[in-house]
């Protein structure tokens, strides 16, 4: 379509990403013939609608090769997962002297949930620093920081800089010193093949809006063994065996952690969404988005005056920058009005922001269906833009 007479550039991909028709179509054609409530029926529609919401978690368990069925734990998001694994894992098992590790690279969602249980419980936040506008992570003294750790919490690559962390070697660390292990997959799970085994991760989040799946609708990769021994998030149908009036008995894992009438449409989409990443082949994505990525970098450098972040080799598929003349806000408005869609701010990484020294960067993101003409058309809209507006 055209924004503002312009032919859409969609470079907001890490905020959310287009939804391809067949992703459209299994939802409406959910509506339309299976539509009903799960687990709690006899009828033919009930089995239908469960046989779709079970055949989601499948998978899901195939797309990151869980071991297992019975590890995935459908959320609303990444978000929610993160906060059912504080909730639950953390509350139980977290007290005061323990330390949780995170990265200064970490979204909001993957902070301020342990910010919260850390108030609760005593436990310390620490982080492992990032080195410069580069932004890959200072490992350089692993054996301080891993010190009293219970819990590592890092994203697998940052929405901020495109940063991709070396998450299983961090994982084998704080394995080595019993350490429970979660993966922030939000920007990767869309973008390059996930192998939960090979991670040795005991828990790992995303969401399947940034997959090219609906909004609401996500996964929580939890270890079998753990879930057991977890708390439950929520109370509500669906979790419970037995209930009387003062207490009550819960579900086997995972629908223990999965009160209420859940998002039924919503995994089915995502099944279609995994299934039509598949069929591209994440590796192709993968390297399509990179390339992309370290083109427009490439291209970003050709400006005077411009500070580009996130490093100089690999990277996931975005890039951000910050111009020292002109600001970010008037730099995305500018953009719009020619139909390109970036987004600017923190992010939802206001440390590392602050780290940075910088209020907000702009940053522009990739997926499968971008393409070089379209960086070139950006490049082309910020060059008439710098001569405005400088
Ligand atoms: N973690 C990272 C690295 C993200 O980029 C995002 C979203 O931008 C999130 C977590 C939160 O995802 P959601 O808002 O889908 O829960």
């Amino acid at each position: 379509q055209k924004i503002n007479r312009h032919p859409l550039v969609y470079f907001d991909n890490a905020a959310t990403t287009q939804k391809p028709r067949p992703v459209l179509e299994a939802i409406q054609r959910y509506y339309e013939h299976d539509n009903a409530n799960v687990h709690r029926g006899i009828h033919e529609l009930s089995n239908r609608a469960t046989a779709a919401y079970e055949g989601a978690r499948e998978r899901v368990a195939q797309f990151i090769n869980a071991p297992s069925t019975k590890d995935i734990i459908f959320t609303r998001g990444t978000t929610e997962a993160i906060n059912l694994v504080a909730a639950t894992w953390g509350a139980a098992n977290l007290r005061e002297g323990d330390v949780i590790l995170l990265t200064e690279l970490e979204h909001h969602s993957n902070l301020v949930p342990w910010q919260l249980l850390a108030q609760r419980t005593g436990a310390a936040l620490r982080f492992i620093p990032v080195t410069g506008d580069e932004g890959t992570l200072d490992l350089s003294d692993l054996d301080a920081l891993f010190r009293d750790v219970k819990l590592l919490s890092i994203t697998h690559i940052s929405n901020a800089l495109g940063t991709i962390n070396p998450v299983a070697e961090l994982c084998a660390k704080a394995r080595a010193v019993g350490a429970v292990t979660l993966v922030d997959a939000a920007q990767s799970a869309g973008h390059l093949p996930l192998d939960v085994q090979a991670i040795g991760c005991d828990f790992l989040s995303f969401s399947g809006h940034k997959l090219c799946g609906p909004t609401g609708i996500g996964a929580l990769y939890a270890r079998t063994a753990l879930q057991e021994a977890m708390p439950p998030y929520q109370g509500g149908g669906e979790m419970i065996a037995t209930v009387t009036f003062q207490s009550s008995e819960y579900h086997v894992p995972p629908h223990k952690f999965e009160a209420g009438t859940p998002n039924i449409a919503g995994a089915v989409g995502l099944h279609a969404a995994l299934d039509y990443l598949d069929d591209l082949g994440r590796e192709n994505i993968h390297a399509h988005d990179t390339e992309l990525a370290s083109y427009a970098k490439d291209r970003l450098a050709e400006f005077d005056g411009i500070r580009i972040f996130g490093p100089a080799g690999d990277r996931g598929g975005l890039v951000s920058f910050v111009f020292e003349n002109v600001h970010a806000l008037d730099l995305a408005t500018m953009a719009d009005q020619q139909g390109v869609a970036i987004r600017i701010g923190h992010h939802c990484t206001q440390p590392l922001h602050d780290k940075l020294g910088v209020p907000a960067t702009a940053r522009a993101s990739f997926y499968f269906y971008n393409t070089r003409a379209e960086v070139d058309r950006f490049i082309e809209v910020l060059q008439k833009g710098m001569k405005l507006l400088s």
